[in-house]
């Protein structure tokens, strides 16, 4: 049987990641000027924490500045909103991030919406949210906007390609569609109440599937020759006991049908930090009235 051809996200976020480095470099030669991003992760979920460090690594390695505040899990929304005014009023950061989800005592909405929209490089304040959807230039959310840029790399045009999503959150699912129906592409959203989402599916000739359930998505839902984009991050007891990461669609099995696939880990996750750095570099570019990386 053919394979499809597996779609190499760390190979094309080292080159996102290159060239906002060379970006960097100059910002920092001819303006001295040194782009900044602050995380800020409340409480102790073991993932966020994981998220949280390789973004504060992946920040210093292209020559940007990483500020990260790491507040425990009892902090109250005063607090929390108190540091994100200091963070709005700092000149040094041109990226804030707020690591989701938050403890359940806060408010996400509130949090997200009190961030400065122009240093909103999660691209999840309404003000972002409502450019984005009525095409206007704004912050885009990072993991939707990397699986776009492969999208782009593979197909060149979109226009009339059949596209379904699975899933509706408004980090993955929504703004992914929103991109989708920008390039032209025909667009169905999927979710938990979507009746046949096999035969959905099948009408597809781009499949992003965002729904966080292992495995889900199987070869005999996938169009031959279709490209998926597996968003999904799960771990799983693997064969020895120890964890095991898998996306939402069943590897093996779409692979014998699909024309590309990203792979889980390797194909979407690395190209979500890429494009937060990248985001951030376009924040401060913005900020300082300089011409943005495109
Ligand atoms: P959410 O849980 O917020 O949303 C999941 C969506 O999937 C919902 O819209 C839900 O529908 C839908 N859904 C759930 N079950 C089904 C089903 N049986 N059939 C059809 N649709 C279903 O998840 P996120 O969007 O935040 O994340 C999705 C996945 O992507 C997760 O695995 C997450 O870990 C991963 N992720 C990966 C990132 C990366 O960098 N690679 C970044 C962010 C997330 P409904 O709305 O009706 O409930």
């Amino acid at each position: 049987v053919e394979t499809a051809r597996v779609i190499d996200g760390r190979a094309f976020a080292a080159r996102i990641r290159a060239k906002v480095a060379e970006h960097v470099a100059r910002l920092t030669a001819e303006h001295g000027i040194v782009p900044g991003l602050a995380v800020v992760l409340v409480g102790e979920d073991p993932a966020s924490a994981v998220y949280v460090r390789s973004k504060g690594r992946q920040c210093r390695e292209a020559g940007m500045n990483s500020y990260e505040h790491r507040l425990p899990a009892e902090t109250s929304e005063a607090e929390l909103l108190a540091l994100v005014g200091r963070l709005n009023a700092d000149p040094a950061v041109h990226g804030i991030l707020v690591q989701l989800p938050l403890p359940r005592h806060l408010n996400s909405d509130l949090v997200i919406n009190a961030i400065d929209p122009a240093k909103d490089v999660d691209g999840f304040h309404v003000s972002n949210v409502g450019l984005l959807g009525t095409g206007q230039k704004a912050m885009v959310p990072c993991t939707p906007l990397g699986c776009l840029l492969l999208l782009r790399d593979l197909h060149g045009s979109l226009a009339g390609l059949d596209a379904v999503v699975i899933g509706r959150s408004n980090i993955v699912g929504k703004p992914m569609s929103q991109l989708l129906l920008g390039d032209s592409a025909t667009v169905t959203v999927a979710h938990s109440k979507t009746r046949d989402l096999a035969d959905v599916v099948r009408r597809a000739d781009i499949v992003v599937a965002a729904v966080g359930r292992p495995e889900m998505v199987k070869g005999d839902w996938i169009k031959p020759g279709a490209t998926v984009i597996d968003v999904g991050i799960n771990r799983v007891a693997g064969p020895n006991g120890k964890d095991v990461l898998v996306g939402d669609v069943d590897y093996e099995d779409v692979a014998k049908v699909a024309g590309a696939i990203t792979p889980v880990p390797g194909g979407v996750g690395p190209m979500t930090i890429a494009c937060l750095l990248a985001n951030t570099v376009t924040a401060c570019c913005r900020a300082k009235g300089l011409p943005e990386p495109e």
